[in-house]
């Protein structure tokens, strides 16, 4: 249990909204696409024009069942639409198709690994179905870019959009772990194939209900922190809305159940103080659908289907390629990154060389760069060269690392650019001996103390080698050589 020093318990709960990245909407046959001209993917259906009538996208419930597989739920066999009904400008059928008691999915968990490799199981109370509402552009804003406009536009592209909410139970305790639970999510739906989970893009949207409450006791009351679309902002908005509850609890305030806004900007939370907030959605079965009945059978194939998820991934890399938990981790999240990782382990033979590469210099140049494993300039194949002159010993770990930054600024092989700047470590046993027993004979002082047990000299002839080859005599071999000539050379011997 996570406790403020002031004695208080944060309880949140999670729901998040999935877009289904099916390739048309949820009730008619319009294309489901991002970024595309507004008001171009529209039909009389998802315009919400009367006398129309919704068809099931059969992909979206099979999306939805992934899903809920995935998140250990139980299938319900019979499930049903509700109308769930209000009024916005981005909403002209006047009510969302959604599912209020008898949702697709229900019971579920997510196995969350904290920092310190502890496992949060946060409980996953249901995950259904509804269709998204169109996007409103602010034409002032930064969408619309008309400067100083105070009107507002409606893009219904993305009206009728498949999408999956999934809704956590209050198990989570600190603004980390809503982020945990939110970036493993995110690797886990990545991995199902479901949806491009961009948050940036709103495929994967974010609501955060959070109330404080001494442990012991019963929960407070809550508030709602809408669209919290990037991890940081959920972690910040987070951190300052229980610093809020707490500092008005103390001072004997009541906790008001609202949506409040967390401003990024100031990174202060405002209430809104609206006595409208309890709304009635007036709930019924939408009559133009029938229900969802799913058959054991149908059920079994998908899950059948189900492609490898991220912990079953990790678990595979600890076992196979000997790596460390932490590792295992960190690559098998992201789904580009291990599939990068496991052609390069392939085509090397190397997998722990392989997965530091993975993790440090290659990640770090997609990061530096802002890019994507996919728009690499590196190839698996380019890199493999490298790590292949690494590990034969052509080259040190240090050339390696300038040798790629290389490859990232020209586009050029590793074979190329060590021809081209004479690099190569000195690996030549033959040429190394006779470097080292011209230097133990020009120096009989050194070598004699080394004999004398003055184990440090030999730093003095390793240094003096590196110095007369640039850097580039092969460590190991080195010193192996130097200390068996060193020792050969005594005249006790
Ligand atoms: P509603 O029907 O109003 O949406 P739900 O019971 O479905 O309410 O809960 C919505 C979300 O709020 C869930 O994620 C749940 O875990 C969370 N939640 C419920 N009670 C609390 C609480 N006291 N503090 C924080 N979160 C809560
Ligand atoms: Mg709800
Ligand atoms: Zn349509």
């Amino acid at each position: 249990m996570m406790v403020t020093p002031e004695g208080w318990e944060a309880v949140i709960g999670l729901e998040i909204h999935v877009q289904l990245n099916t390739a048309t909407k949820m009730f008619c046959g319009c294309p489901v696409s991002f970024g595309d001209v507004p008001n171009t993917n529209v039909c009389p259906l998802c315009l919400g024009h009367p006398g129309t009538l919704p068809a099931m996208n059969e992909k979206a419930i099979e999306y939805a069942t992934r899903i809920g597989l995935a998140l250990n739920c139980t299938i319900s066999p019979h499930s049903i639409f509700h109308r769930k009904n209000y009024f916005y400008p981005d909403l002209p059928k006047g009510y969302q198709i959604s599912q209020y008691d008898l949702p697709l999915a229900v019971d579920g968990h997510l196995d969350v690994e904290l920092e310190d490799g502890s496992i949060l199981r946060v409980g996953v109370t249901r995950a259904h179905l509804e269709d998204d509402a169109a996007k409103l552009v602010h034409a002032g804003g930064v969408d619309g870019r008309i400067a100083g406009a105070d009107y507002s536009m409606v893009d219904f592209n993305r009206g009728g959009t498949p999408l999956v909410e999934i809704v956590s139970e209050p198990e989570i305790h600190t603004p980390e772990q809503a982020r945990a639970y939110l970036t493993q999510l995110k690797s886990l739906l990545e991995a199902l194939e479901v949806s491009d989970v961009n948050m940036e893009e709103g495929s994967l949207r974010c609501d955060a209900n959070i109330s404080v409450h001494r442990p012991g006791t019963p929960f407070g009351t809550r508030t709602e922190l809408k669209n919290m679309n990037s991890f940081r902002f959920l972690q910040r908005g987070l951190e300052a809305e229980i610093e809020r509850q707490i500092s008005a609890l103390e001072r004997g305030e009541e906790i008001v159940q609202e949506t409040v806004h967390f401003d990024t900007g100031s990174g202060k939370v405002s209430t809104l103080r609206s006595k409208e907030e309890a709304h009635d959605y007036r709930y019924f079965p939408e009559p133009d659908m029938v229900p969802i009945e799913l058959s054991a059978e149908y059920v079994e194939k998908v899950r059948a289907g189900l492609p490898e998820l991220p912990a079953a991934r990790k678990e595979r890399y600890m076992r196979d390629y000997g790596l460390s938990p932490y590792d295992a981790g960190v690559l098998s999240a992201n789904r580009p990154l291990a599939a990068f990782f496991e052609r390069l382990s392939t085509q090397t033979g190397e997998a722990k060389l392989a997965a530091n590469w993975v993790m440090g210099d290659f990640s770090g140049y997609l990061n530096a760069q802002g890019l994507e494993v996919k728009d690499s300039a590196v190839s698996v194949e380019a890199l493999a060269e490298l790590l292949g002159l690494l590990a034969a010993g052509t080259l040190s770990g240090k050339m390696a690392k300038d040798v790629f930054a290389a490859m990232v600024e020209t586009g050029k092989g590793a074979p190329e650019l060590v021809a081209e700047r004479g690099l190569g470590q000195i690996s030549d046993t033959g040429e190394l001996e006779t470097m080292v027993s011209e230097l133990i004979a020009a120096n009989p002082g050194p070598a004699e103390e080394y004999r004398q047990g003055r184990d440090r000299v030999l730093g003095f002839f390793v240094g003096q080698i590196m110095k007369q080859t640039r850097g580039q005599a092969n460590p190991q071999l080195l010193n192996e050589l130097l200390r068996k000539a060193l020792a050969g050379s005594s005249p006790d011997n």
